[in-house]
């Protein structure tokens, strides 16, 4: 877990490999002077300061393992007020306050530290439970002097402000995130000089970010519209009508994601940091091989999470046990704040997660290497390439989770490979209206394609299935759950529409395009 030698990271503490050691003696396995404090394995018993240590090394070695954050970066920090994200906050604090040292010259260690310019995102997800305006101001009056003391840029976000989102959202940026060794290498030197010619203490440091003046509120512009009164009714309504825990839960991350991903976009974040601990990952990683979404186990489990093109999402806290950040918080008085989630006090069959997290967390206390072993496993999954950049946004994408559909033509046993088939794989224009997957104008008057028509073909005017057939396996069985798909915010149909639109219109293109091909091969 701890690996030495990593360039990024502080020594890694404690040098020799320690010695497993009778626990009578009662001394620090690193220091084997002071007294310990913490208990994290058995025979790992760790005092104040090395545990700092070893806790402070793992979230950099985590971090310049992967090389992902380029110097000078925006990353926004996702905090939900819970143990471990708060956790993440603190480090990285941690690391913004020794940047300051050594742009003081206090430290000759430059090259090796976090040079991002990190912001925090709280969302304020009480009107999804119908809490009342007085319990969510509550909860904001403890959340704002905790993010106002971090003195960074940040932003609170209620999530019914998903009803003022715009369709972009979610369409996924065909960008592809720039993370080879070599360029990292070079923009880790030219940051370097740039700091070098502006002098010791003026360069562009992670400091920057304190001269900004907080933003509390969504900047008006961001939105298509200011939020409105009726909104968190709305929310409050969408989610009373979900049928399930299970499809609650997965609703309620796939629009925080949403929300958080806008927020990112409108002020320039290129990076989101969450605060998933190894723990919670082996839970997430159990649920969602329970719900259907195996194909997307290494994105919604891995250190980074591309799909999104543009903005890359980031766990830097997958290698820390909640365990050791339950320790590391009380030792450190790390802040947190308490916010009900939607399964707090639900019973533990009362939804998949709930049911998982109760498992893994009891399996765990029997089986102290439960959660690593799962872990371990996550690490392992290979993403599956992206496609090319001559794929580009055509490559559909699910309309919630924004992973990539894997959509494969003939033989397909998912219920999409039997609704949906790529047109370049197709050979004679016959093949092509036999197949042809957007629903064409067959309903418009004075059009005579008909055979289609009365099967579910029709979809262009039915939003339902317009947006159902957008959707990956998983998302298909929550929307399930859902008896109408009217409460959903507009965004998400306006974009199903546009997307079931667009599919229609470049189908006729390409139909007349194979017809003029055909026309110069018979004249050439
Ligand atoms: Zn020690
Ligand atoms: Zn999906």
């Amino acid at each position: 877990m701890c690996q030495v030698g990593e360039d990024y990271g502080e020594p890694a503490p404690g040098e020799p490999t320690p010695a497993p050691r009778p626990s009578r003696e009662r001394k620090c396995v690193k220091c084997k002077e002071a007294q310990p404090v913490v208990v994290i394995r058995a025979g790992d018993a760790f005092c104040r300061d090395c545990f700092k240590a070893f806790y402070v090394h793992k979230f950099r070695a985590m971090l310049g393992k992967n090389r992902l954050i380029f110097p000078g970066e925006k990353v926004l920090l996702a905090w939900s007020g819970g143990p471990s994200s708060s956790s993440m906050v603190w480090q990285v604090l941690e690391q913004v306050h020794k940047s300051e040292a050594v742009s003081r010259g206090l430290s000759q260690d430059s090259a090796k530290r976090l040079r991002f310019v990190p912001g925090v995102i709280f969302v304020d997800e009480g009107a999804a439970f119908g809490k009342s305006l007085e319990e969510r101001s509550k909860t904001l009056a403890e959340v704002k002097p905790i993010l106002q003391a971090t003195g960074l840029p940040w932003h609170v976000v209620a999530l019914e402000e998903v009803f003022s989102l715009p369709p972009s959202v979610l369409r996924c940026s065909a960008q592809e995130p720039a993370g080879s060794e070599g360029a990292y290498k070079a923009a880790v030197n030219s940051f370097l000089q740039q700091q070098h010619v502006l002098g010791a203490g003026g360069g562009p440091g992670p400091t920057q970010g304190k001269e900004q003046p907080p933003q509390p509120r969504l900047d008006p512009q961001s939105l298509a519209s200011p939020p409105a009164a009726a909104q968190p009714e709305a929310l409050s309504q969408l989610f009373c009508s979900v049928r399930t825990l299970t499809a609650k839960e997965e609703l309620l991350q796939t629009l925080r994601t949403h929300l958080i991903l806008h927020m990112a976009r409108a002020h320039g974040y290129s990076k989101v940091m969450t605060g998933d601990s190894c723990t919670r990952l082996a839970i997430k990683l159990m649920t969602n091989l329970a719900l259907g979404r195996g194909a997307f186990l290494a994105w919604d489990t891995g250190f980074s999470d591309e799909r999104h093109g543009d903005v890359v999402v980031v766990r830097p806290m997958r290698d820390h046990t909640l365990k050791e950040v339950a320790f590391y918080n009380r030792l450190f008085s790390v802040p947190s704040v308490f916010t009900p989630a939607v399964d707090t006090k639900a019973p533990e069959k009362a939804s998949i997660h709930r049911l998982m997290e109760a498992f893994i967390l009891r399996l765990q206390t029997q089986f102290p290497s439960t959660v690593s072993t799962v872990y371990r496993t996550s690490e392992k999954l290979v993403k599956a390439p992206r496609d090319g950049p001559a794929a580009g946004d055509s490559s559909p994408c699910c309309l919630l989770c924004m992973c990539a559909l894997d959509v494969d033509a003939a033989d397909s046993a998912t219920a999409f490979g039997a609704q949906t088939s790529r047109l370049s794989q197709m050979q004679s224009p016959t093949s092509l209206t036999e197949t042809r997957t957007p629903p064409g104008p067959c309903c418009s008057p004075g059009v005579g394609r008909v055979q289609g028509c009365g099967q579910g073909a029709c979809r262009r005017e039915d939003p339902q299935a317009c947006i159902e057939e957008q959707l990956c396996y998983s998302c298909r069985v929550n929307m399930k759950d859902l008896p109408s798909l009217d409460p959903l915010p507009p965004y998400i149909r306006a974009e199903a529409q546009l997307r079931t639109h667009r599919a229609w219109v470049l189908q006729e293109i390409r139909d007349c395009l194979i017809e003029d091909s055909d026309d110069e091969a018979g004249q050439s």
